[in-house]
C-alpha cells in the first residue's frame, strides 16, 4: 500500500509516521521536514495547488492521510485566508484526486465545527455551526471532500495533545515551571485526546477501509464522519489540575502552581471557543469495535515520553 502522509511533521503526524509505515510504504510531506524520519519525505506548502498536484502525481497513493492543517485558532481570525486554502481548498484538492484515483482519503477535523450549545454529547449527524474562523475553515474542508465523491473518512476530534509540538499539556508544563499562579478557563468542556490513540484508531480505519477491493472482513464501513476522542470529559481547569498533580509526581514540575478558576468571559481570546465541545464516540466504536482509551493513564504515558526526551 502506497501512503501519502501529510502534515507528517505535527502532532498527529508524528505518531501516525509508526502506525503507517508498519502497513505500507509512507511518504511524508509537511511545510518542515520531520524530525527522525529516514523515509521519503517532500517539503510542500499546502496552500500551494501546483505543489499539491506535483506531489499526488509523484507519490501515486492509494491511500492519503492528511494530518496537515492551519491549527493557530486565535490567529486564523486575522489569517483567515491562509486557514481556509489550507483547511478547506487543499483538502478539496486533495479529495478531487482521491476521487479521480480510486484512493482512500482519512481527514481530520474538530470539535470546534460546533457552537456547544447541546446539552449533550455531539453526534456526527448533529448541525455544524461553528463559532470561528478555524472551525469554518475546518467545517468548509468536510464539505469539499464530502462533495468530491472519494472513498473518504473524516474523524473529528477534540483537544489533542501529545509529547511534541503545541498543545496544552506543554504549554501547563513550561507556565508550571514559570509561574506559581495561573488562570485556566473552567466553563469549557471536552474530552483531551492524546495523539497516539487518535493513531492507533487511524491505524485501525486504514487497515479496513484503506485496501482498493474494500473492507476486510464482513462489516460495512462507510465513507462519512466520524468522531474520535479519549474519555472522559473535562474543563481545561480541570486537565491543567490533573496535569499538574501528574507533573510534579514525577518531578517534571519542582511544586504545584496555584490554578484559579476563570469563565471564558474573564479569559478573552480572539477566537471564540464552545462551551461543550463533547464528542459522542458511539458511531466510530460500533463501527470499527474499538473502546476509546482512558483520560488518565494515557496522560501518564505521554508524560513519561516526554520525561525520556
Ligand atoms: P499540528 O499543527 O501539530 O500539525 C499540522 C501540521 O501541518 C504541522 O506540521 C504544520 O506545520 C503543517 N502545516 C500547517 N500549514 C501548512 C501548510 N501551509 N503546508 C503544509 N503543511 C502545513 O496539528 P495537529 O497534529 O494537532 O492536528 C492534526 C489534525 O487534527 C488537524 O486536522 C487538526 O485540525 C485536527 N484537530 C486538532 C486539534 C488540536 O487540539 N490540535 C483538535 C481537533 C482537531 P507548522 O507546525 O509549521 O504550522
Amino acid at each position: 500500500m502506497r501512503i501519502l502522509l501529510t502534515g507528517a511533521s505535527g502532532q498527529l503526524g508524528t505518531e501516525l509516521r509508526p502506525v503507517l509505515g508498519a502497513m505500507g510504504e509512507v511518504s511524508a510531506a509537511d511545510i518542515v521536514s520531520p524530525t527522525d524520519w529516514k523515509g521519503a519525505f517532500h517539503k510542500l506548502d499546502f496552500s500551494d495547488p501546483d505543489g499539491l498536484d506535483w506531489l499526488l502525481q509523484q507519490v501515486e497513493p492509494d491511500v492519503i492521510v492528511n494530518a496537515a492543517a492551519y491549527t493557530a485558532v486565535d490567529r486564523a481570525e486575522s489569517e483567515t485566508a491562509v486557514a481556509n486554502a489550507v483547511n478547506a481548498a487543499a483538502a478539496g484538492r486533495v479529495a478531487e484526486w482521491a476521487s479521480a484515483h480510486d484512493a482512500f482519503l482519512l481527514h481530520y477535523s474538530t470539535d470546534y465545527v460546533f457552537d456547544g450549545k447541546a446539552q449533550r454529547p455531539y453526534v456526527e449527524s448533529d448541525s455544524p455551526s461553528p463559532l470561528n474562523a478555524y472551525g469554518e475553515s475546518k467545517l468548509a474542508g468536510e464539505q469539499a471532500i464530502r462533495e468530491s465523491g472519494c472513498r473518504h473518512a473524516i474523524i473529528r476530534t477534540s483537544w489533542l495533545y501529545s509529547a511534541h509540538g503545541h498543545n496544552f499539556l506543554r504549554t501547563m508544563l513550561r507556565l508550571g515551571r514559570e509561574r506559581s499562579h495561573l488562570n485556566i478557563v473552567s466553563d469549557q468542556h471536552g474530552c483531551p485526546t492524546w495523539a497516539r490513540n487518535l493513531a492507533r484508531v487511524s491505524g485501525i480505519v486504514v487497515e479496513r477501509m484503506g485496501a482498493r477491493e474494500g473492507a476486510v472482513d464482513d462489516m460495512t464501513a462507510d465513507s462519512g464522519i466520524y468522531h474520535y476522542c479519549d474519555r472522559p470529559a473535562t474543563t481545561w481547569y480541570d486537565f491543567a489540575q490533573l496535569i499538574f498533580r501528574a507533573a510534579a509526581a514525577r518531578g517534571l514540575i519542582e511544586r504545584l502552581p496555584q490554578v484559579e478558576a476563570v469563565t471564558s468571559s474573564q479569559f478573552q481570546t480572539a477566537a471564540m471557543r464552545p462551551r461543550n465541545s463533547v464528542l459522542d464516540t458511539g458511531k466510530i466504536e460500533r463501527v470499527f469495535r474499538i473502546e476509546p482509551a482512558r483520560l488518565e493513564p494515557s496522560l501518564e504515558a505521554c508524560l513519561e515520553d516526554i520525561q525520556g526526551q
